[in-house]
Order: structure tokens, then sequence, then C-alpha cells
């Protein structure tokens, strides 16, 4: 099933991601946690492509098994940038042949040994190049792309970063999904501002429960997230003590996601990070709002 079809239902709802393994050996930690997921029966589950720490050979089989093992709608991460064309039309026919339809059509972070070298003669620059690529093997893919309500930290400003997702969006991008925020106004004034720049396909918001200390400081790393006062409270106060640390980042995450329900969103994105009692969790305190 298209996700596509799947957020314009008007059922509140949520989907969780998850990411593959690093090795061989950690697949079938993963392949548990996944299938654990699965169980909560979300709207659908996301694999992503070499972030979180795995590794992009594993992701096609993680999301083949959501779809056919435990019969959730899947949706594939596929990055570009440090790949060549042959490498990204074989990954494409290989998801075509898997029977995926949805793919988030990423750039990927360039790597730092290549962030200062010239890069006009890469087959690929921007997820545009990839997302135009897919629509012409098959229009049929529903593709899903990323953007940033806090400007993605390449941007120098807001205005261009919602032009350049403007052309992005207009190249054949069905819905859009958010980085991380824990503040959700920001969400609301991004909303606003790229509707009225003409972007009208729907946003996915995304949100990452903290559920321990040390990950405070990688994901702000990664993201550039704001951090809201009351969330570093909520760390200071917790930070130190694992369990109370998980219980209060769940519900923080949780009173986020109530209200962005409570402002019209139907379907939420969970960074649920191969946790499945954090997913469990969450969706349980949603229990009589989620449209069953
Ligand atoms: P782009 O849309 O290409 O944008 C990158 C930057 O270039 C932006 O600053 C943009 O404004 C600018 N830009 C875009 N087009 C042009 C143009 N034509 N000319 C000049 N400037 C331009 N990473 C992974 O490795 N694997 C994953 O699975 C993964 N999943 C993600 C899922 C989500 C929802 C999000 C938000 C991010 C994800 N990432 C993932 C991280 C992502 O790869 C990085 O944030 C990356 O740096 C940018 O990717 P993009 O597709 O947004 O790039």
């Amino acid at each position: 099933m298209k996700i596509i079809d799947i957020i314009t239902q008007n059922k509140l709802s949520l989907s969780f991601e998850v990411f593959p393994p690093k090795t061989e050996t950690s697949f079938e930690n993963v392949k548990h946690a996944t299938e654990e997921i699965a169980k909560l029966r979300p709207s659908f589950m996301s694999v992503t492509y070499g972030a979180g720490g795995g590794t992009s050979r594993y992701t096609l089989d993680i999301a083949k098994n959501i779809k056919e093992l435990y019969g959730v709608p899947t949706l594939a991460h596929l990055t570009c940038v440090s790949s060549t064309r042959d490498t990204v039309s074989q990954k494409i026919k290989e998801i075509k042949a898997a029977g995926i339809t949805n793919i988030m059509a990423l750039r990927g972070d360039i790597p730092k040994e290549l962030e200062n070298t010239d890069r006009s003669s890469w087959d690929y620059k921007y997820a545009i190049d990839l997302i135009n690529e897919l629509k012409s093997y098959d229009s049929d893919f529903c593709i899903g792309a990323a953007c940033y309500p806090e400007i993605h930290p390449e941007s120098t400003n807001q205005k261009d970063d919602i032009k350049r997702l403007k052309e992005k969006v207009d190249a054949g991008v069905d819905f859009l999904t958010t980085q991380m925020f824990f503040d959700n106004n920001l969400l609301y004034n991004f909303l606003y501002k790229i509707r009225e720049a003409g972007i009208t396909v729907p946003v996915i918001p995304g949100i990452m429960p903290i559920t321990n200390a040390n990950q405070v400081e990688r994901s702000i790393k990664l993201s550039g997230s704001f951090m809201p006062q009351r969330f570093k409270s909520l760390v200071d106060k917790f930070g130190s003590n694992p369990a109370a640390m998980k219980q209060a980042g769940i519900a923080y995450a949780t009173d986020q996601i109530i209200d962005l329900y409570a402002n019209g969103i139907t379907n939420v994105h969970v960074y649920s990070m191969n946790k499945p009692d954090v997913a469990a969790k969450i969706q349980d305190n949603l229990s009589d709002i989620i449209s069953k």
C-alpha cells in the first residue's frame, strides 16, 4: 500500500522507524526488534539506509521482512550522494523487484573526507537528482523526501531552504517527513511558511523520544535541533537516573504527539530506534486517541 494513501485517510495514526544492522551477527537482533514493533500494527514502518549505525546492505532485507512476514506497509530509505549511478540504479531495480513501492529519497550526508572536494563530477549532488531518476524509472513509486523545520544545517537561511524544498517536491515528491524537533511551534511555523510557498504535499512530523541522557548530545549534534528549556530541565533532573529519564522522555514525546494530533496532524512518525519497548509505551499512552 502506498504511504500517501495511508496518511491521507484522516485517521490518527503512528508510524515507526527502524535502522538496519551493522553486521551479519546483529541481523537477528534487529529482525526481532522489527518484528516486535510490527506487532503494534503501525500505519507503516520505515527502514533507514546507512543512518543510525546500520549499513545500507541490509535495508532491503529488513524492509522486505516488514512487508512480507509481518504485513506492515514499508518505506525503504535510499541515499545517493556518495554513490555512483550504477550502484543507485541497481538498488532501485532491487527495490522494485522486492515489490516495495514506497521510497524515501535522500541525498545523505556528505562524507567528511569529501566535504571540501570539487562536486561538479559527482553523479548525485542533491536529493532532487535521485527523485528525478526514481520518477523516470517508475512513475508509480510513492516518493517521500526529508524536510527541516529548523532548516538544513548546510543552508544559510530558511527562504533558500524552502525554495530548494519546493523544487524537490515539484520533481515528484508525494509526502515529506520532518527532521526531529522538540518544540512543536517550530513545526507549525514551518508548515505555515511552506504552505505559503506553495508546497501542498502532506508533511509527516518526525518525533524522537529521548530516553537516555547520552542520546541528547548525539541527537542535537546530528539534527541541530533546538532544545526548549522544558526539555533541558527534564534532562537536568532525570538524566542521571536511566529509568526516570526513559519515562520522562517517553512522556515528553507523547505530549508532543498529542499536541500535533490536536492541531490537525494525522500521522506522526516516531524515530523508535529499534526499541520495541519505547514504541509500545508511546502507542499505549495513546491507546484511546489513535484510530483502531
Ligand atoms: P537535499 O534535499 O539534497 O538538501 C541538502 C542541502 O542542499 C539543503 O541545505 C538544501 O537546501 C540544499 N539544496 C537542495 N537542492 C539544492 C540545489 N539544487 N542547489 C543548491 N542547494 C540545494 N541519512 C541517511 O544517511 N540515511 C537515511 O536513511 C536518512 N533518513 C532520513 C530521514 C529523514 C526524515 C531526514 C529528515 C533525514 C534523513 N537522513 C538520512 C539524513 C539526510 O540524509 C541528511 O540530512 C542530508 O544531509 C540531506 O539529505 P536531503 O535528502 O534532505 O538533501
